[in-house]
């Protein structure tokens, strides 16, 4: 065999895993479809502006070992990430703090905003859907003004429908902090996140432009092992039916003013504006570029040929993502890893995290 493993897939799984083999003198070949390596993190200067291609990504994390990992890679800047909602022109702050209740009902004093919470919260034990997640977390108003227009437009479907963690991750405080994590590390690695897939890449062979399923069986035959971080279902020839995807559309543009909306991230979270958010990505690094770029995200139900970027975890593609993954585990000379191959609302430190515990077992410590 030439090389020990053919990892599909240049995004941060891919490029993890691939250090980490090439630190223990194993022999990568690293392929990818795209025209570029870094999957759906891949960045690419625009006027000066590191443009985050395939959507915003904000490095947080509270996993030392894996901030102290990526730190190797790139300096990350102090971006702590605020997004300002506006639904219908009214401007509020997020995550739900007490900026966004005085915005709401003119309360300062923290208890007064938890009473006007209370007296509108659903009262239910286990929440079963994310409306009622919503609906026992904030209460109607928040609900309706901040989560359902938005939740609707990025998932295509009722709230009714769709599970109850996607907002868990969403904090609800009480005193006035506007950063959207929790976490204790956040931050933009200095120079967009591309360098940091090319450094982790370095040492191994990389084939852009070339797509897996063409010459599977000639590719398998290259290498002891794969790793497969691309579409579950693909693998399998969608023999239990497809998994459904959201996928994104992006409608860029340079505007000749240095400064367009004061905020990276802008989200619109009435049902009616057509686009869910506008990021002006010079924020992430507190650019003074002359000019700014900005993109509209537009959220559509994946078909085949787009890219997929947010697994639907509705009960329906998680019944069926658990045959796919029961062939997986059969599997002796294939490792499945990422969002796609896992079929995981994941975040980037959990892909890291997962790609560094992969490989310590299966290469061991340094
Ligand atoms: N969300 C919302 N209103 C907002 C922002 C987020 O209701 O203004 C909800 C929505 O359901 C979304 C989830 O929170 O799917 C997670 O949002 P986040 O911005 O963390 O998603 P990502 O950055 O991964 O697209």
């Amino acid at each position: 065999m030439k090389y020990d493993y053919l990892i599909v897939g240049a995004g941060p799984f891919g490029a993890v895993f691939a250090h980490e083999a090439t630190k223990r003198n194993k022999k990568c070949l690293v392929i990818d479809k795209r025209d570029h390596v870094g999957g759906n993190i891949y960045t690419e200067q625009v006027e000066g502006i590191n443009v985050h291609k395939y959507g915003a990504h904000i490095f947080h994390t509270n996993d030392k070992e894996v901030w102290e990992y990526v730190n190797r890679f790139a300096t990350f800047n102090r971006y702590t990430n605020s997004p300002i909602a506006n639904y219908k022109g009214e401007i509020y702050n997020l995550p739900f703090n007490m900026n966004t209740f005085y915005q709401l009902w003119g309360v300062t004093d923290p208890a007064e905003a938890a009473e006007r919470i209370e007296s509108q919260r659903l009262n239910c034990e286990e929440p079963k859907n994310l409306e009622e997640q919503a609906l026992s977390l904030v209460g109607r108003d928040i609900y309706e003004k901040l989560i359902q227009g938005y939740t609707e437009k990025q998932w295509g479907r009722s709230c009714k429908e769709l599970p109850a963690f996607i907002i868990k991750r969403l904090p609800v405080r009480f005193t006035w902090d506007n950063n959207y994590f929790n976490d204790q590390y956040q931050g933009i690695p200095v120079g967009g996140y591309t360098p940091i897939i090319e450094k982790l890449l370095e040492g191994s062979e990389v084939r852009l432009n070339i797509d897996y399923f063409e010459d599977k069986e000639n590719f398998d035959h290259m290498a002891t092992k794969t790793i497969y971080t691309g579409m579950l279902d693909e693998f399998y020839d969608f023999r239990f039916g497809a998994l459904e995807y959201r996928t994104l559309q992006f409608d860029s543009e340079v505007l000749d003013k240095p400064n367009y909306q004061g905020n990276a991230v802008v989200n619109y979270t009435d049902q009616e504006t057509p686009f869910t958010r506008i990021i002006e990505h010079k924020h992430f690094e507190f650019g003074t570029q002359p000019k700014t770029v900005v993109t509209r995200e537009y959220s559509k139900e994946y078909e085949q040929g787009d890219e997929p970027y947010y697994p639907v975890n509705n009960q329906k593609n998680n019944t069926s993502y658990l045959s796919y993954k029961e062939l997986a585990d059969q599997e002796t000379n294939v490792i499945f890893g990422g969002r796609l191959a896992e079929y995981k609302y994941y975040d980037m430190w959990q892909i890291v995290r997962n790609a560094l515990d992969t490989a310590r077992n299966e290469l061991g410590e340094v």
